[in-house]
């Protein structure tokens, strides 16, 4: 293989378009194609890797579910714990809650109480960026324990949604752009 392949075009290629998924007039970007390739799901990684080496994170918060698969992959490669944020009622131990705004309504999201240390450097992960509620949830939910979102990163953003103005100023890391 060419050390010059587009590694943003074969992961664009992996993401399936599913129309009307969950509800009408959605347009669903399926990652499972591109979890089912190992050759593209090393590349999404390499390019989140690549990006967070240096940064000195001491925790990746990846969003229930397909954050999960992201982010735990991530920590492992960075070397730093992995904290789930689930939604209401999973975790088994004491939580902390937040509302969040969903696109159309809102919602809640939990992190065990004792996730976060103080002054800690976290990356939040999620598979998809859409309006940034979600994400906006979880940094809420890290700053309540004390620690800094250094950046959000995300697989797909789709960026007319207007998700990276809502997390300004957190800096946020996206693969492919719709
Ligand atoms: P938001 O809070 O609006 O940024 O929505 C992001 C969350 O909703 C992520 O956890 C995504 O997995 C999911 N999501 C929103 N829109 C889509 C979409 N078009 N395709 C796949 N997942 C989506």
């Amino acid at each position: 293989m060419p050390l010059s392949i587009d590694r943003g075009a074969v992961i664009r290629g992996l993401i399936r378009d599913v129309p009307d998924f969950p509800k009408k007039g959605i347009l669903f970007k399926d990652i499972t194609p591109l979890l089912a390739d190992p050759r593209g799901f090393h590349m999404v990684l390499d390019a989140l890797a690549e990006e967070f080496v240096g940064l000195h994170l001491d925790a990746i918060v990846g969003i229930e579910s397909r954050g999960f698969i992201f982010g735990a992959a991530l920590a492992a490669r960075l070397n730093c714990s992995f904290v789930p944020v689930r939604k209401p009622g999973k975790l088994p131990a004491a939580v902390d809650r937040v509302r969040y705004a969903l696109e159309y309504g809102e919602g809640h999201l939990e992190m065990h109480k004792d996730s976060i240390s103080e002054g800690a450097n976290v990356l939040i992960v999620d598979d998809l960026l859409a309006t940034g509620g979600t994400a906006a949830g979880a940094a809420e939910l890290v700053r309540g324990q004390g620690g800094i979102v250094t950046a959000c990163a995300f697989v797909v953003e789709l960026s007319f949604l207007g998700g990276r103005e809502r997390l300004v100023p957190m800096p946020v890391k996206s693969i492919v752009t719709y």
